[in-house]
């Protein structure tokens, strides 16, 4: 059998906190494969961002192993882990994190900028992800001229510039209302799935998780799938 595309094997992650070790993570394990999404429901502080900065290469994991198209992040030096992320991973946050000063195409073209000269076809290609999550005239605005579900779908034009292999959503309509969260929503996995990129999404929202193909929990450290209880 072919291997995924991304590999989580028994991940594991602890905290020191007032002298005592806070184990968050407890043996995690995730094989997904382009074009797939998945979304990780759960709490406040079961640990999904944990995870999700975890699978993004951002923090290492105690033990356990995460392999994206066969490399494992964490044996990248610094230099080179975050060109391996540029490269690879794209993320969308809550927040959107534009940069003010810049119009929508420049922020989608960030990306391309941390690694070579924008060529025409980066141009061309921000360009159709813009047209494609619904801004085509919307291209020279600033952030500060645009709605909140605006932003966040600049944000995910952003995310699938670089043909990730993987992208990472962090509540990403957290700060939307009902009919913006939806519509982005809508867009992150219909693009995903198009690209085609694997979609990780971690959210409290039951609406946001009803729009993905497949549904797991996190809860004491663990994985539950959505068909099983959480006991
Ligand atoms: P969620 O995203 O599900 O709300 P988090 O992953 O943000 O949960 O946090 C899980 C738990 O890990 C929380 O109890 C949080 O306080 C703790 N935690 C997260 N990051 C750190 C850290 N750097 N140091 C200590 N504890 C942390």
């Amino acid at each position: 059998m072919p291997v995924a595309d991304l590999v989580a094997e028994n991940i594991t992650k602890q905290f020191e906190s007032a002298g005592q070790a806070l184990a968050i993570l407890q043996g995690v394990s995730l094989e997904l494969s382009a074009g797939q999404n998945l979304v990780i429901l759960g709490p406040s502080g079961a640990g999904k961002s944990t995870l999700l900065q975890i699978l993004g290469g951002l923090d290492p994991p105690t033990s356990g192993t995460v392999q994206l198209r066969g490399v494992n992040p964490f044996e990248l030096a610094g230099r080179e882990l975050a060109r391996f992320r540029n490269a690879n991973i794209g993320f969308i946050f809550q927040d959107h994190h534009l940069l003010p000063q810049l119009s929508a195409l420049e922020n989608v073209l960030i990306p391309v900028l941390a690694q070579q000269r924008v060529q025409r076809t980066s141009v061309e290609r921000a360009e159709q992800l813009l047209a494609a999550v619904g801004l085509s005239q919307r291209m020279n605005h600033r952030p500060g001229q645009l709605s909140g579900g605006e932003r966040q779908r600049v944000a995910v034009a952003r995310a699938l510039i670089m043909q990730p292999v993987l992208v990472l959503a962090d509540e990403p309509t957290g700060s939307l209302d009902t009919a913006s969260a939806q519509a982005v929503g809508q867009i992150l996995c219909d693009l995903s799935e198009k690209e085609p990129a694997i979609l990780v999404c971690v959210t409290h929202s039951e609406a946001l998780a009803d729009q993905f193909h497949r549904r797991v929990s996190l809860a004491n450290g663990r994985i539950v799938e959505a068909n099983q209880s959480s006991i």
